[in-house]
């Protein structure tokens, strides 16, 4: 059982400007001391007060761009200094936490290759004790949301109260449309859980490539997150890391300028109540009850070809009747009533059931049905 979490509320943090969506912006990677300072300007003007910027870099293989060090914290403190903005990176050791001390970055933010490892989680923590930084926590690169609330957990024991959390999808084998599998449903059972707790969505690293940008970015509001971590580069092309999903400052603005702020003035004691974020709720599930639809389809065409290959016919009602039977069952376990669950089954399996024929029909044998 998750416990309660202590937080201060992001609007209280004195980083960010309301009305929504509150930004944090920057490179991937502090490259250069003029990279950043460029693209921290160009974003200032546009109003961001949060930059970020990679100082230490988690990469897959060896031998890639790992980040410019402790160097590059001198660049950020530059940019504190002519622009006012707040500074923030990744850290993923008690070291990178102690620099980041010293250099007076605002605020850290834990990766998430970092968040699925306890013991290095633990360390972070007892080196961010007794301190005031705040520190954003992302999802752990496995979709785990107990994972994710033990890391927040650790946090928070540690008297870390500015807490909140960047959802950046999750690792998939699958091949998919984006770089990291956006699992909204884990993203929603945490807003459940801890409606107070600071929100944002990284659409930078779940889409893997700038033209998801504001579709991944809408749907996070939609979704009531408060705001968004976004990578971005004076040169995008030229950048030494995550090349593709990085956007100018300029294409920042165009952006920005497009996202629908929908009204979100509830409180979080109402977020349940509110009609578009329950909307979006229904729309995610829909999109899994899609693809659920999808796999099932597809295996069943593998049975059609299996059954083929053996002679066997299409239709065993037998076989049929006991699922149709057990799937009544569950779904009065769940509340739902058994003309509902049958005539869902039924048009499934009716679908399936002409799949198979046309498997067997394909080089002209006669339908077993
Ligand atoms: C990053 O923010 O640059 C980063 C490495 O992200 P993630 O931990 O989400 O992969
Ligand atoms: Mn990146």
């Amino acid at each position: 059982m998750s416990k309660i979490l202590d937080t201060v509320p992001v609007t209280e943090w004195g980083f960010f400007t309301l009305p929504r969506p509150m930004i944090i912006a920057g490179p991937c990677s502090a490259e250069t001391r003029e990279q950043v300072m460029e693209t921290a300007k160009g974003l200032r003007a546009l109003g961001i007060n949060v930059f970020r910027a990679g100082i230490w870099k988690p990469r897959t293989h060896p031998g890639s761009f790992e980040g410019v060090g402790t160097e590059g914290l001198k660049w950020l403190q530059e940019v504190k200094r002519e622009t006012g903005m707040k500074v923030c990176t990744e850290v993923a050791s008690e070291r990178h936490v102690f620099e980041c001390l010293k250099y007076g970055v605002d605020m850290v933010w834990i990766g998430a290759r970092t968040t699925a490892n306890p013991f290095l989680v633990q360390e972070i923590a007892d080196a961010v004790k007794d301190t005031e930084i705040p520190v954003l926590v992302k999802n752990p690169v496995n979709p785990d949301l107990d994972l994710w609330i033990g890391a927040l957990e650790r946090f928070n024991q540690a008297g870390i109260r500015k807490l909140g959390v960047i959802h950046r999808g999750f690792s998939s084998f699958q091949k998919i449309q984006y770089r990291n599998d956006p699992g909204w449903r884990i993203a929603i059972e945490l807003r459940t859980r801890y409606p107070g707790l600071p929100f944002f969505a990284d659409p930078s690293h779940m889409g893997g490539d700038r033209k998801y940008l504001l579709e991944l970015s809408q749907r996070a509001l939609d979704l009531g997150l408060d705001g968004l971590m976004i990578e971005s580069h004076c040169n995008p092309s030229c950048a030494l890391s995550d090349a593709s999903q990085q956007v100018t400052p300029e294409a920042m603005q165009d952006f920005l300028g497009k996202i629908v702020v929908r009204d979100n003035e509830v409180e979080d004691s109402d977020f349940n109540e509110n009609l578009s974020q329950l909307r979006t709720r229904i729309d995610v599930i829909d999109d899994e009850i899609l693809s659920m639809l999808a796999s099932r389809m597809s295996v069943s065409r593998r049975i059609g070809e299996y059954k083929k290959a053996h002679n066997v016919a299409i239709l065993q009602t037998g076989r049929w009747d006991s699922v149709l039977q057990e799937m009544i069952e569950e779904g009065k376990k769940k509340g739902l009533s058994p003309e509902f669950i049958s005539s869902v089954y039924n048009a499934i399996h009716e679908a399936s059931v002409q799949v198979q024929n046309e498997v067997l029909s394909s080089d002209g044998s006669p339908s077993a049905n």
